[in-house]
This record gives structure tokens, C-alpha cells and sequence, in this order.
């Protein structure tokens, strides 16, 4: 068994929170949109096209992500 190499992950993981960070809207700025989010993914849009950094931040952010599932559940 081959242990893996700590670190190479670490780097790995550190680039990817950096890659995504770039983009990120922050929880601010995605609670200010959240509604408006959520009522365009019910309308068949993708708000992504409109707010990118949002929709990196719901990827990266589990309790934001909560919330707009929330939102959803409630339509
Ligand atoms: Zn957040």
C-alpha cells in the first residue's frame, strides 16, 4: 500500500482554495442575491451566467448552499 504524499496534497489543496477563492462572492454578497438566485433557478435560468462568483461561493460554502436549498424546498 502506497501512503499518500502529504505534501503534494496539501500544495494540491491549497491551490485549489486559492483558484476558488479568486472568484468567490463571499457569503455577504451571496446572502444579498440568494433570493433573486433561487428564483431564477425555479424559473429555469441559470443565474450562474449572472452572478458567477456566486455560484462559485455556493459550491465552496456548505451553509450558504443550505440556505439556497432551503429556498428551494420552500417554492
Ligand atoms: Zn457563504
Amino acid at each position: 500500500m502506497t501512503k499518500p504524499d502529504p505534501t503534494t496534497d496539501g500544495r494540491q489543496a491549497l491551490l485549489a482554495f486559492l483558484t476558488t477563492h479568486d472568484d468567490d462572492a463571499g457569503c455577504g454578497r451571496t446572502r444579498e442575491v440568494l433570493d433573486v438566485y433561487a428564483e431564477e433557478i425555479l424559473a429555469g435560468l441559470d443565474p450562474a451566467d449572472r452572478w458567477p462568483g456566486v455560484a462559485v461561493h455556493l459550491r465552496v460554502c456548505g451553509p450558504c448552499a443550505d440556505d439556497l436549498a432551503g429556498l428551494l424546498a420552500l417554492a
